[in-house]
């Protein structure tokens, strides 16, 4: 097995597919601390978070223990379409660099929808049916999550209310009709749908809109709607473990042939592809089985896990969510206008959080120059357009490269390729016309947000 020529793609078949999703918090000896209740900051209860979330994500959210979820037979379906995702040897990236390491990839981008993120759309859009509602809001900022979260509601039949940022609803027209093709309906925020986009529109008519601000009118929408629940692509417990389906395919593929990584990458928006891909590798290194290097990278523009702190945040600008204890820039903290990397949340997954906290991975920052520059050269060689997200990865995976050859080591470095960048082809232009720069927070402006956030004793 170990001296079997390794092929350019390892696939897995149907029936080497994961049936259970790991629950790497099972494994954590000190767990993530909870999600508090902004009033009075006392963990919240399961029937607090019942008008907002769908029951069996609830119970998945506040599972510390259980180590597998069983994989309903119809998520299983469902994944069959566009699953198993390759696992790609970069033999000619490997060859361009010259470098002695072995380098693969996971990628994600090859669905409809482009990214990972229809991993864990599916499994909502399930619950959420199986439950009974009716639909489900959502907000949007680059479209990515809205598009996988249309595709997931039309399959199960279920009607999908999405906000999406207003700038991005402009300028990206057709992410928007992406999402109607499958039915959803897509109200560009602030509107004047919800109180609280009415309230924002006044005082600010001419405003762009935010993630934060849709956010809170998607949570509105959802609880004053009878048979609506909100549901969220990132951060959450729950979308960790849905994507875990990413690294369990990953590891068994590596399996097959004996291979055992010594580097794990991947980019960190709010930690769920990350937290994906790693969760079996990390979940081996805390029951003490193996070792592995794992590294986040994160915008030099907007730092969460390298200059932030860990402290208790808000999960939305608007303050409406519940506070969850993560690496944060503080909510009122929005990257400079000119970054177009994607990755733009100012926290963290606190899974994620509590596992960089015990110096159980490491983080690195990337300039956007330095990551389109990366994206462009991948794509030239490996034939992949890469999302301007996945490229962060992209980039620290070449870094790695270019290091093992200066130091002779024959490493095995994988990284996370989540998506396709065909949609963010007006920040490549940007790009390409030499019209981006690299916009990084002072730390004078990074404490003006670390001073507003909420005091939790
Ligand atoms: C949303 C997204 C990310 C970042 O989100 P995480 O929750 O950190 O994984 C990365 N890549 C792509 C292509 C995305 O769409």
């Amino acid at each position: 097995m170990k001296n079997e020529k390794i092929p350019y793609k390892i696939y897995l078949n149907e029936n080497e597919m994961p049936n259970a999703w790991y629950n790497l918090r099972a494994d954590m000896k000190q767990k993530p601390a909870p999600l508090l209740n902004p009033g009075t900051l006392e963990p919240m209860k399961a029937e607090e978070l019942a008008g907002v979330f769908c029951e069996e994500l609830i119970r998945q959210e506040l599972d510390n223990d259980t180590a597998y979820f069983e994989i309903p037979e119809e998520i299983r379906n469902f994944y069959k379409m566009y699953r198993p995702s390759p696992l790609v040897r970069a033999y000619c990236l490997e060859e361009k660099l010259d470098t002695p390491a072995h380098i693969y990839y996971k990628f994600e981008g090859n669905n409809t929808s482009g990214s990972h993120k229809l991993n864990s759309a599916i499994a909502q859009a399930y619950y959420a049916k199986k439950q009974g509602l009716k639909g489900v809001t959502t907000e949007t900022g680059a479209g990515q999550w809205g598009t996988a979260l249309s595709m997931a509601c039309s399959y199960f039949g279920l009607d999908c209310r999405v906000y999406m940022v207003k700038c991005s609803y402009e300028q990206k027209p057709f992410r928007r009709e992406v999402m109607r093709t499958y039915g959803a309906s897509v109200t560009p925020s602030p509107s004047t749908e919800t109180e609280v986009g009415r309230k924002i529109l006044a005082e600010h008519p001419n405003t762009t809109g935010s993630l934060g601000c849709a956010i809170s009118e998607a949570v509105e929408k959802a609880v004053s709607s009878d048979g609506y629940r909100y549901v969220l692509g990132s951060v959450l417990n729950q979308v960790l473990l849905h994507q875990s389906v990413i690294g369990l395919e990953t590891k068994a593929a590596l399996d097959k042939y004996g291979v055992k990584p010594d580097i794990i990458i991947g980019c960190a928006g709010g930690g769920s592809n990350l937290g994906g891909l790693i969760a079996p590798f990390m979940g081996e290194k805390l029951r003490g089985e193996a070792d592995y290097r794992i590294v986040a990278v994160e915008p030099a523009s907007c730092p969460s896990f390298t200059r932030g702190v860990y402290a208790y945040d808000f999960c939305d600008t608007g303050m409406v969510c519940p506070l969850s204890k993560m690496y944060t820039l503080g909510s009122g903290f929005i990257p400079s206008a000119n970054h177009a990397g994607g990755l733009r949340y100012h926290g963290m997954s606190s899974t994620l959080s509590e596992l960089y906290h015990q110096g159980l991975m490491e983080a690195v920052s990337v300039k956007q120059t330095e990551v389109f520059e990366a994206a462009e050269y991948f794509a030239r060689i490996e034939g992949i357009l890469p999302a301007p997200e996945s490229s962060h990865a992209i980039r620290a995976a070449i870094d790695e490269a270019v290091r093992c050859k200066e130091t002779k080591e024959e490493k095995t470095i994988v990284f996370g390729l989540t998506g396709t960048g065909y949609f963010d082809m007006v920040a490549y232009e940007k790009f390409h016309n030499g019209e981006m720069n690299d916009s990084i927070p002072t730390d004078e402006e990074l404490a003006v947000y670390r001073s507003q956030l909420p005091r939790v004793e």
